[in-house]
C-alpha cells in the first residue's frame, strides 16, 4: 500500500479515509488516478453506505453506479441483513475492504481486474455460513467467501483448529484470487505451465482425493523445507495459491515500507543497499528477498516489543524462494507486456 496524504492539509491519511481527521475535508479514494483525493464534486461509489465504500466515480463515470471493486461482487446477502451493528453486515463490510486492497494492488502490480462477464473474468461471492452452508474457493473466475471468517473470534477458532499461524480475510482474498490467476498466468502457457509442473508437481492429480489425504492425515514431515504453508501441501494448485498470496505479502508489505520511509539498518546490513528498495517489475526476486527477510525480523521484533506473536510467521527455504520467484517472474512479464495503470 503506499502512504496518502490529506490534498487538504497535507496530513498523512490511510487508504480507508473517508474525512481527514486534522482539517476535516471529506475525502474518497479515486481508482482512475490511485489518489486519496477530496471527494467534493466527485460521485461516490453506490455502495458507499451498504459496503463501507470509499471509492469514487472517475469523471464521467455513471451516476448512481459502482465502483471497480463493488462491481466485482456478484452475490451478497440480503440488504436487510446488512444493517449497521449486525454481525452479517460488519463481516461484509470487513470483507469488501479487504477486497478493496486486493484490488488496488492487482491494479498497482499490472495484473487485468475484469468483472466476471459469465464467462471471464473475476467475481466474489460474498456468503454467509450464518445463513447457509458456505465454502470458500474458487471456480472458473468465482471466488466464494465465507463472511463468517469476517468474524475476528471465528477466524481465530479456525485458525487454531487448522494449526496456521496467519489467517486473515485479505490472506484469503489473496489466496482465492491465485487461483484465478493461475488460469491467466499459468494454464494458457504452454513454458510457464512446463516450468508451474517442475515446481509445484502436476496439478492434475486428483484434487478432492489430495484435499481429504491432506485433511485426514495432514501436511507431511519436513514441509516447511519445501512449501510456505501446511495447507500449501494439499494439491499444486493450493501450492500455487499459497505462493501466489505470499508474493503479494510480501509486495504489499514492501510498498508500504518504502512508502513511510521505512529504513530497516543494522548488524551486517548495508544502510545504501537499504535505502533503495525493489518495487519494480524487472528487479530481481533475489533482490526483493534482500528487502524483505530483514524488514521481517524488525517488523516481529516490533511486535515483540508490544508483546504480540511475530508479524510474520514464515520462513522461506529455497524451494519455496524458487516458487516465488516463478510467481514474481510470471507478474512481471504481464506487466511488461501491458501498458502500466494510472499513475
Ligand atoms: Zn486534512
Ligand atoms: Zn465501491
Ligand atoms: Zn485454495
Amino acid at each position: 500500500m503506499r502512504a496518502f496524504a490529506c490534498p487538504g492539509c497535507g496530513q498523512l491519511v490511510p487508504f480507508e479515509a473517508e474525512t481527514c481527521l486534522a482539517c476535516g475535508t471529506p475525502l474518497g479514494f479515486a481508482p482512475d488516478t490511485g489518489e486519496i483525493v477530496a471527494s467534493a464534486g466527485r460521485v461516490p461509489c453506490a455502495n458507499a453506505v451498504l459496503a463501507g465504500c470509499n471509492w469514487l466515480l472517475a469523471p464521467g463515470e455513471d451516476a448512481g453506479g459502482l465502483c471497480l471493486s463493488c462491481r466485482l461482487t456478484r452475490t451478497h446477502p440480503h440488504d436487510a441483513d446488512l444493517t449497521a451493528g449486525s454481525l452479517t453486515g460488519e463481516a461484509f463490510r470487513a470483507a469488501e475492504a479487504a477486497k478493496r486492497r486486493l484490488v488496488f494492488q492487482l491494479l498497482e502490480l499490472g495484473l487485468p481486474v475484469v468483472p466476471y462477464d459469465g464467462e471471464q473474468g473475476l467475481a466474489f461471492d460474498l456468503l454467509s455460513s450464518a445463513v447457509e452452508p458456505v465454502v470458500t474457493g474458487h471456480a472458473d473466475g468465482v471466488v466464494t467467501i465465507d463472511l463468517a471468517e469476517g468474524d475476528d473470534a471465528h477466524r481465530e477458532q479456525m485458525r487454531r483448529e487448522l494449526g496456521e499461524p496467519y489467517r486473515t480475510m485479505l490472506g484469503h482474498l489473496r489466496h482465492e484470487s491465485g487461483h484465478y490467476f493461475w488460469t491467466v498466468l499459468v494454464g494458457p502457457d504452454p513454458e510457464a505451465l512446463e516450468s508451474f509442473r517442475a515446481l509445484f508437481d502436476d496439478e492434475r492429480a486428483d484434487y478432492a482425493e489430495a484435499l481429504r489425504r491432506h485433511y485426514d492425515g495432514g501436511p507431511p514431515a519436513e514441509w516447511v523445507s519445501r512449501y510456505v504453508s501446511a495447507y500449501a501441501t494439499a494439491h499444486p494448485w493450493e501450492d500455487w495459491a499459497e505462493a501466489f498470496a505470499h508474493y503479494l505479502h510480501i509486495r504489499d508489505t514492501l510498498q508500504t515500507a518504502a512508502s513511510f520511509g521505512m529504513l530497516v539498518t543494522g548488524p551486517g546490513l548495508d544502510p545504501e543497499l537499504m535505502a533503495a528498495p525493489h518495487l519494480e517489475p524487472d528487479d530481481r526476486f533475489e533482490d526483493i528477498l534482500d528487502d524483505w527477510v530483514p524488514l521481517t525480523y524488525a517488523l516481529n521484533a516490533v511486535n515483540r516489543s508490544m508483546g504480540r506473536d511475530d508479524l510474520y510467521p514464515f520462513v522461506l527455504r529455497p524451494a519455496v524462494v524458487a516458487k516465488l520467484g516463478f510467481v514474481h517472474r510470471l507478474v512481471g512479464s504481464l506487466t511488461r507486456s501491458r501498458p502500466l495503470p494510472v499513475p
